[in-house]
């Protein structure tokens, strides 16, 4: 059902499959009961070098192409979204970021220690009234002598409260996206205050925090790229990031099939399996086709990128149509099972709520829809 995949391709798929049944899976729905994942898994994503996927190996990454990191992340949205969000976040946003954009120094200070989950990243650019609208964020950063002094606030960022390093936009000139530098905050830094967000519908297990920045004082040297590029330091990365949302949507499509597959063929209604009742086969076929036609979406933009090619409304594509296919899959795996869908004894239900979000973060799917008309007219209707 796969396109070739190379031998190493393969191998690091099954590394994953085999340490998402291990560590992940069995411990998925105790960690969304108690809304906190085993902090022990990072370091066991780090060991099995999945923090480290696609950094340099001089800076204590993994290497290794997009598609390979594409496919650990499927096997994590399989397992837990959650995890698979951690994982993004701190290895696709942020250690990716430091890895292309930050000085030599940055790169030595915060890399190995992220690739080896000794620390995690999060990535602050949402703030109370500016979501879609990012380039409206008014959190200030202001030059005093040799320092910058940030004062502000960000809302619903993953890994808010467990990560080590912030990478925060803020606005250093005037309106606009211009006016926006991007710096690496070490989240002990004074003045820096962290409150966790409960009651989310999923991803549960993963933090999701508040920060509040009190005249946060740090060097120069924390300013991640030139000052006023920050925004265009965002946007680059989220294009990237959209296509680890889609590889985990993926991930959940992909589980929501095996789950009702398997549950069709040993629920018995009306004398036989409900597999053999053909409307229990149109659910599943659904699900299948929109399982792989998301796949084969996710796996062009990996490959455009380990091309060097321009990727980013490619990118919007997939993690347009993987969301709003796990979603549809979900709601249809519950489907099959009828009631049982309904209570956690079973994981479509988690994965319903883990898939809702993903049509609704890394941009909203009306801003997908946005940024691929605008890449197809030249005109700009936000
Ligand atoms: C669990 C979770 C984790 C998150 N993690 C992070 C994180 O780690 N870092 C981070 O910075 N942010 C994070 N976010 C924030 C997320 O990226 C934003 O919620 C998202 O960008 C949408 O912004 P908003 O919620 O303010 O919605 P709004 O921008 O207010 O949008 C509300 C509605 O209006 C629509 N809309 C807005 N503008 C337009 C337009 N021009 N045309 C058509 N429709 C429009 C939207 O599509 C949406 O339907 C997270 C959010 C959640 C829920």
């Amino acid at each position: 059902m796969d396109l070739h995949l190379s031998a190493e391709q393969a191998a690091v798929r099954q590394l994953a499959a085999d340490f998402v049944d291990r560590e992940v899976a069995p411990h998925a729905a105790a960690w969304d009961r108690r809304e906190a994942v085993d902090p022990g898994v990072v370091g066991r994503l780090g060991e099995v070098g999945f923090l480290g996927l696609t950094i340099p190996e001089e800076y204590g990454g993994s290497g290794g192409d997009h598609l390979s990191y594409c496919l650990v992340l499927e096997e994590l949205g399989r397992g837990d979204s959650a995890v698979r969000g951690i994982v993004s976040v701190s290895l696709g946003l942020v250690a990716k970021s430091i890895a292309g954009y930050g000085s030599p120094q940055q790169r030595e200070r915060w890399l190995p220690r992220l690739c080896r989950g000794d620390a995690l990243g999060c990535f602050a650019l949402t703030e109370p009234d500016s979501g879609s609208d990012a380039a409206a964020l008014t959190t200030r950063a202001v030059r005093d002598g040799g320092d910058w002094v940030i004062t502000g606030g960000k809302t619903f960022i993953t890994n808010g409260t467990t990560a080590d390093v912030a990478l925060l936009f803020a606005r250093t000139g005037g309106t606009g996206h211009r006016g926006i530098t991007a710096f690496l905050i070490p989240t002990d830094t004074p003045g820096l205050i962290r409150s966790e967000i409960h009651g989310k519908l999923g991803l549960r297990g993963q933090a999701t925090a508040e920060l509040t920045l009190d005249s946060v004082r740090v060097p120069d040297a924390a300013r991640l790229g030139d000052e006023g590029g920050g925004f265009r330091l965002a946007l680059a990365t989220l294009a990237k990031g959209r296509m680890s949302v889609a590889a985990g949507c993926v991930g959940i499509a992909q589980g929501c099939l095996d789950a009702a597959v398997g549950y069709a063929g040993q629920r018995t209604q009306f004398g036989k399996p409900i597999a053999g009742h053909q409307l229990v086969q149109q659910l599943l076929a659904t699900i299948a086709v929109d399982t792989a036609a998301a796949r084969l979406l996710v796996w062009r933009v990996a490959d455009l990128i380990d091309r060097g090619q321009p990727f980013a409304t490619e990118a919007s594509m997939a993690k347009l149509f993987a969301s709003e296919a796990a979603v549809r899959a979900a709601n249809d795996a519950i489907q099959v099972f009828g009631g049982y869908g309904y209570i956690d004894e079973y994981p479509v239900g988690k994965y319903l709520r883990d898939a809702r979000v993903a049509t609704l973060y890394e941009g909203t799917s009306q801003i997908q829809q946005l940024l691929i008309g605008r890449a197809l007219t030249g005109v700009n209707a936000f």
